[in-house]
């Protein structure tokens, strides 16, 4: 039996929302520590929290206590790069077995990616900028998945731009010159290596102004385990949102909503969407990879 699993066969006895099931530490590009984080979403009114850094399950502990401490509803996660064609996926994973070697050699590789990419960019950006790989180390906390966000952070801390949104939009851009790719597992190996992991797959922001992904692949992904869909995100547009939210309801797929707050590093704020209770209680019954850490 799952350690999670309630003597009443019911989970959701166990928690109460507000959810918010996507959040993200200094472990990744927030610029909070996971028990700020918590806290944050807490003051928000939010009693049930995912922390979901990219590519790694390091803040869990962290976030753990805090939720302990705050009489909060932990459920732990992560956020799975991956990439179809020139497209950045990006899949949430719940209560996944943060020891399982499947998942942890492919998030490995791609934080091992991350820091070569993060260097290389970095060199390239210091051909035209003065930038050198220590003002990127301290905008990064130790042991931290890197990202273009930190370089972001560097690029402000030096003076050549503003905010993140600046450096995304010009420096950072995918079509600028300094622009490095990272190693990204396809979508569909994302989601079989969270399932593998006993987690539960949802993608991240899927109605992004890039469109939807090919409905073949989307398809692929439903095969090897997707659980469903991030419908409540602020990147999330028409007329893809409507024809997932049709998807969703034909297939009877998970529908969530949830903030993506990552500190100061952008607008996003704890609670700005939310999961309902039925939704976070049928992620909770589908999971037998780790336990919620329940008040
Ligand atoms: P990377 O995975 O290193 O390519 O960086 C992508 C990350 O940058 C995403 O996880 C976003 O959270 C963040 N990001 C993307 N666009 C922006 C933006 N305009 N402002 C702040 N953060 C952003
Ligand atoms: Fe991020
Ligand atoms: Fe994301
Ligand atoms: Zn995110």
């Amino acid at each position: 039996m799952a350690p999670h699993t309630d003597p009443s066969g019911s989970s959701g006895a166990r928690f109460h929302g507000p959810s918010d099931l996507h959040l993200h530490s200094d472990h990744s590009d927030g610029t909070e520590p996971p028990a700020r984080v918590m806290a944050a979403a807490h003051a928000a009114g939010i009693r049930t929290a995912a922390l979901t850094d990219h590519d790694t399950t390091s803040g869990w502990a962290e976030a753990a206590d805090a939720a302990a401490s705050l009489g909060m509803t932990l459920l732990p996660g992560m956020e799975l790069s991956a990439r179809h064609d020139w497209r950045s996926v990006h899949v949430l994973g719940y209560l996944l077995d943060p020891d399982d070697l499947v998942l942890r050699a492919m998030t490995d590789r791609i934080r091992r990616s991350r820091l070569t990419r993060a260097r290389t960019m970095a060199d390239r950006i210091g051909r035209d900028y003065e930038l050198s790989w220590e003002d990127i180390e301290k905008q990064t906390t130790a042991g931290a998945t890197v990202g273009r966000p930190h370089l972001a952070d560097a690029l402000v801390a030096k003076g050549h731009v503003v905010d993140r949104s600046e450096a995304f939009a010009g420096i950072l851009h995918p079509r600028s010159p300094y622009y490095v790719e990272l190693y990204a597992p396809d979508p569909v190996e994302a989601v079989a290596a969270i399932t593998g992991a006993g987690g539960v797959a949802i993608v991240a922001h899927p109605a992004g102004r890039a469109g939807l992904l090919p409905a073949r692949v989307i398809d692929r992904m439903l095969g090897a385990g997707l659980a469903g869909f991030e419908l409540g995100h602020r990147e999330n547009v028409e007329p893809a949102l409507s024809t997932l939210r049709e998807l969703v309801d034909r297939r009877g797929l998970i529908a969530t909503g949830s903030s993506d707050y990552h500190g100061l590093g952008k607008p996003n704020v704890p609670g700005e969407y939310t999961t309902s209770d039925d939704m976070v209680a049928r992620i909770i019954d589908r999971a037998h990879g780790s336990a919620p850490v329940f008040p």
